[in-house]
C-alpha cells in the first residue's frame, strides 16, 4: 500500500462517509486511470474529462482522487449503471475506459483494505483505451451555443436541444420528462 494510496483513501472516505469496496476501487479506478494520461498530480493538470458510468460509492472515489466537478464539466455522468468510467485527454479526445471486474468479496469481518491490496490492478481491471468525440458544447469555459424551447420557452444552454418535427425542444419536451406536474 502506497503512501499515496492512504491518503486518497483518506480523502475519498471523508468525502464519501465511509469507507467500503466501491471507494476502495474507485480510489484504485481513479489513480490506474490518471496514470494512463500520463498524470501524477491532477491538481496540476486539468485538461482531462472523467465519463462516469455509475452513480454509486466508486463515482465520490473517482470525484475525491481527481478533484473533477460536475459544475466545472471535467466531470460527465453518464447513467449507464455501470462499475465503469472513462479517463479522456481533452486535447485529444482520447483515453481508457476501465471496467470493474472484480468478481470476488471481500469475506466479512476482514479488513477491506487488507483484502482488496493483494490483487494487482490487471486482476481487479478492465481498461480498453477509447476515443470520445468531444463537442465544444461539452467542454469547460463559457456557453457556446444557448436556445429556447418552442413549447415551455425554458432556456436551454450547452446544445442540449433537440430539433423534433421541425421543432427546437427542450429534452423534457422532446423525451419526456423525469418529473410530473402536481
Ligand atoms: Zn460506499
Ligand atoms: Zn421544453
Amino acid at each position: 500500500m502506497t503512501e499515496q494510496f492512504q491518503s486518497d483513501l483518506k480523502k475519498a472516505t471523508l468525502f464519501h462517509g465511509h469507507a467500503c469496496t466501491g471507494i476502495i476501487l474507485g480510489v484504485r479506478m481513479a489513480r490506474a486511470g490518471l496514470s494512463y494520461l500520463g498524470i501524477n498530480d491532477p491538481e496540476e493538470n486539468r485538461d482531462f474529462i472523467v465519463y462516469l458510468e455509475i452513480d454509486r460509492c466508486l463515482a465520490d472515489a473517482i470525484q475525491s482522487v481527481t478533484g473533477l466537478s460536475f459544475g466545472k464539466r471535467r466531470l460527465k455522468a453518464m447513467g449507464y449503471g455501470k462499475m465503469a468510467a472513462s479517463f479522456i485527454d481533452m486535447n485529444t479526445g482520447k483515453g481508457v475506459r476501465i471496467v470493474m471486474n472484480a468478481k470476488q468479496e471481500a469475506p466479512e469481518k476482514t479488513d477491506q483494505v487488507q483484502f482488496w491490496d493483494q490483487f494487482p490492478d490487471e486482476q481487479l481491471f478492465q481498461m480498453e483505451p477509447v476515443m470520445v468525440d468531444l463537442k465544444p458544447e461539452d467542454l469547460p469555459g463559457p456557453p457556446v451555443r444557448t436556445a429556447v424551447c418552442e413549447l415551455c420557452h425554458e432556456k436551454i444552454m450547452d446544445g442540449k436541444d433537440i430539433v423534433k418535427d421541425g421543432q427546437i425542444l427542450c429534452k423534457a419536451c422532446a423525451e419526456g420528462a423525469y418529473y410530473r406536474k402536481i
